[in-house]
């Protein structure tokens, strides 16, 4: 893919500020600014010509023009409008623009390097809010499948199974998650680390560059430049890092009613933050990995598109989520959709409210798969986990005796995974027994001797 080399970041005019540099004007860092590539540009100035150039199209557009209202026409009118001389296809009750042949490939690329080289679905989604053209899911992929930095840049996305278990979040600032990554290399402003602030329910995302990762540092920024702007959050994730573990974080969170949520110390994928910062990481590598120290001048920009583009989890883009508002794209300065329609932001709440629950039951589902699914038969030979042990002798641990008893009988299902036992004479019944606490039983040969031996001598 050769004619990738111009990457829309590196089309760069260093002069212009970016909006989002308020947070960090004591740095005095000169931004730089995304500029889709020129002849995309004129392309989508020219998008009906063009259209009207295609040859596929030019059929289309010429029976839609026809004075004629004939069968093929009525049949085409259904899906298919010219308007402002624009081709329009109907998908799903949705009116968009149809894309020519010759524009498909310039725009994907661009669409894909403009928002930090995202990946098929995103790219995808974003391209849908306006465009149609045919096999789109497939020609994304197929098309970005062989961009070369993204196969050098990407990391292999192994799903976290036992993210966000437990965790409901339903609105904005309900929980916000909290991160450190550094130190980097030394950037511009003496910046080392980066504080990420991500939203659990809206996925939307703030960078800010620090000097220090200390305890002071990261709550000046989060009392007087995060909170401030988006709000007090009822709960704070984070993981162990002493950091958020100090006297002056818990106090201070303490003071303003806000709960602290660690990570378990085992488990740092149950930070809701992890796969965000990978995705932060995988941006910065993307961008600089020729000059490490130019890190800082890329944040504003990553942190736009970040919330620009959708999220997988919610279906929608975190901006539209926190603040309720479209986000303005590329390509509206040079084509617009007349028909185009906009949900109103209630609905859009209660979708993403729906998805985040159904991929908390999909998450959940998954995590149990993988525990081997136990069913017991009625006969089967149970052990039952002995829970008077360590209650009954005291001063000895309860670790060096058995903590399983029996072997027992399935006696009778009581439900999905409640039984009652008996014992091996089957005289005597016992339960209801939760399948966690049974485990079945194998008959081994030693335990064959053993009951011999046990037998014999109780003759004797
Ligand atoms: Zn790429």
């Amino acid at each position: 893919m050769d004619n990738i080399t111009a990457d829309t970041l590196s089309r760069i005019s260093p002069q212009h500020m970016s909006s989002d540099a308020n947070n960090l004007t004591e740095l005095s860092i000169h931004y730089i600014e995304r500029i889709p590539d020129q002849h995309l540009q004129d392309q989508l100035r020219n998008l009906p010509q063009l259209q009207h150039q295609d040859p596929k199209l030019q059929t289309l557009i010429e029976i839609l023009q026809s004075p004629m209202e004939t069968n093929e026409f009525q049949q085409l009118y259904t899906n298919y409008r010219l308007y402002d001389n624009t081709l329009l296809q109907n998908f799903k009750g949705k009116w968009l623009i149809v894309i020519p042949e010759s524009v498909i490939k310039p725009l994907i690329l661009e669409c894909h390097l403009y928002y930090l080289h995202c990946g098929a679905k995103k790219c995808f989604l974003l391209l849908r809010e306006n465009f149609i053209f045919k096999n789109m899911h497939r020609t994304i992929r197929q098309l970005l499948s062989s961009c070369d930095k993204c196969q050098r840049c990407k990391i292999n996305n192994h799903p976290l199974n036992s993210q966000a278990k437990g965790v409901k979040c339903r609105e904005k600032n309900d929980q916000l998650a909290v991160d450190i990554i550094g130190p980097l290399p030394t950037s511009v402003g003496n910046t080392k680390y980066m504080l990420i602030v991500i939203d659990i329910f809206t996925k939307f995302v703030k960078l800010y560059p620090l000097q220090r990762a200390t305890t002071r540092s990261i709550l000046h920024k989060l009392f007087h430049h995060h909170f401030p702007n988006y709000g007090f959050p009822k709960r704070i994730q984070s993981d162990n890092g002493t950091q958020f573990k100090s006297n002056e974080w818990i106090r201070k969170f303490e003071s303003h009613s806000i709960q602290l949520i660690y990570s378990p110390v085992y488990h740092p994928s149950f930070n809701l933050a992890e796969r965000p910062i990978r995705e932060i990481k995988r941006c910065l590598r993307t961008y600089c990995s020729q000059n490490h120290k130019r890190w800082v001048k890329y944040v504003p920009v990553i942190n736009e598109c970040l919330n620009e583009i959708y999220h997988e989890s919610t279906g929608f883009t975190p901006n539209e989520l926190q603040f309720g508002t479209r986000n303005i794209r590329f390509w509206e300065k040079y084509v617009s959709n007349p028909l185009a329609e906009e949900v109103p932001i209630e609905h859009k709440l209660l979708i993403a409210r729906r998805k985040l629950e159904e991929s908390r039951k999909k998450r959940s589902d998954k995590i149990n798969e993988k525990r081997k699914p136990v069913s017991l038969q009625i006969n089967d030979q149970v052990l039952v986990k002995s829970h008077h042990l360590s209650k009954a002798i005291a001063g000895e641990t309860s670790k060096l005796f058995e903590v399983y008893e029996g072997p027992f009988i399935i006696q009778e299902i009581l439900g999905k995974s409640t039984y009652q036992i008996s014992d091996l004479s089957k005289e005597h019944v016992y339960g209801p027994y939760h399948i966690s606490s049974l485990k079945p039983y194998k008959n081994s040969v030693n335990n064959a001797i053993e009951d011999t031996e046990v037998v014999a001598s109780g003759r004797a």
